[in-house]
């Protein structure tokens, strides 16, 4: 990681932020929550941390939500931008520095995209009847992958994976007058009865979600940064792309290691009644109903916190319970002045972090120190003097837990 100034380490990251038109599932709360951790371990190693984020405020399944509904799509994303930031506050979740939707990142979009056709780096395809407002001439912009020899390096997919994946996850790899079939979308021309900017010498539009990304992460960390995290189901295309587009902003040439993330890092997926927990399964989780329901957000978070987040899991709704349970051993044995010793439960949490974020480990270790300490305080034995303050900080600033 680079230096500072006055020579502390300083680090940057990006974690791909929600489409907002339903609200925050376990599956998001999953990976938010484990970003969380890894900067709460660069801040307590004394890190200097960056970390930005986006909101993808204008977006196809937005807009097709806020049609089914027949609700205004600004309303829509409106409400659930606020939902989404309740629930990550109620987590604990440290918000980022940086935070721009996509809507008002569009004059950094559109620059960006008319540069790259400027410099061969994308092109553009013919609009269907209809598209385009009083300039149907000017077509979708491209980007053309074709000048990336790095394309792939993040993924390590076949082409054949690639190609199933992107279709799968919003890709058009059948649309005519692409030069490749991966090509992804940059600048979206106006659509009858769609949201449209002034995209200058563009045409009116709006911009593609892995160019939002990659302008976002720039204009938040710079060109070159550390990790850029999300679900793992992001690892492609979504990705893949806004790294390529990220290598091709900031060079000349179009090829060459450098900008964008050094490292992706992906959060595993979580199911829900033997499925993935997704919208058109119908069995989502939401954050936002389990604290309706009366759940304390900490016992969420500890139920999350008990699987590593690289796992794939499936939510059980008895995790809950088993949470609560864990949360009143912890804050019982945090309740009085002393406890057993808090210098090794310390170390094991900064080792449990420390090696990939291994917080069920981490959770081993408090839960043996609350044992201790509530044993010990029913023999009546002694007992470390201001151990119980010790344990809660540190639970609180390491894992986000106010006990
Ligand atoms: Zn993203």
């Amino acid at each position: 990681m680079p230096l500072t100034a006055s020579g502390a380490e300083r680090a940057g990251i990006y974690v791909c932020g929600i489409t907002p038109y339903d609200a925050t599932h376990l599956g998001h709360a999953a990976t938010y929550i484990a970003f969380d951790l890894l900067i709460r371990a660069w801040l307590d190693a004394g890190i200097d941390v960056t970390y930005a984020s986006n909101v993808t405020d204008v977006d196809d399944p937005l807009l097709e939500r806020a049609t089914a509904t027949g609700q205004d799509w600004r309303a829509l994303a409106a409400s659930q931008i606020a939902l989404f930031a309740e629930d990550m506050t109620a987590l604990g979740v440290i918000p980022p520095q940086v935070y721009l939707g996509a809507v008002e990142t569009v004059p950094q979009v559109s620059a960006v995209v008319h540069d790259l056709v400027i410099r061969g780096l994308a092109y553009r395809v013919p609009l269907p009847p209809g598209a385009g407002g009083d300039r149907p001439d000017l077509g979708d912009v491209y980007a053309d992958l074709g000048s990336d020899r790095d394309f792939g390096l993040v993924s390590h997919l076949t082409a054949g994976t690639m190609t199933d994946l992107f279709a799968a996850r919003g890709g058009d790899p059948d649309r005519p007058g692409k030069r490749h079939p991966l090509d992804p979308l940059l600048w979206r021309r106006e659509r009858p009865g769609e949201p449209a900017w002034d995209g200058g010498e563009l045409g009116t539009g709006r911009p593609g979600w892995h160019i939002e990304c990659a302008v976002i992460a720039r204009a938040g960390l710079g060109a070159a940064f550390d990790v850029q995290g999300g679900g793992h189901d992001l690892l492609f295309p979504h990705h893949e792309m806004s790294t390529a587009h990220s290598r091709v902003i900031d060079d000349a040439d179009g090829i060459g290691h450098g900008p964008g993330a050094r490292h992706h890092v992906h959060a595993g997926l979580v199911g829900y009644h033997g499925a993935k927990m997704s919208k058109s399964l119908g069995n989502l989780v939401l954050v936002s109903n389990l604290r309706m329901q009366g759940a304390d957000p900490a016992a969420i978070r500890l139920a999350v916190l008990a699987h590593h987040y690289r796992q794939d899991w499936e939510w059980h709704d008895a995790d809950l319970d088993d949470a609560e349970d864990r949360l009143d051993r912890w804050r019982m044995a945090v309740s009085g002045y002393g406890g057993a010793d808090p210098a090794d439960v310390l170390d094991e949490l900064r080792r449990a972090l420390a090696d990939d974020l291994d917080a069920p480990r981490a959770l081993r270790a408090v839960d043996a120190w609350a044992e201790r300490t509530l044993s010990a305080a029913a023999e009546g034995a002694a007992q470390v003097e201001g151990a119980a303050g010790v344990v809660s900080r540190a639970v609180n600033a390491l894992l986000g837990l106010r006990l």
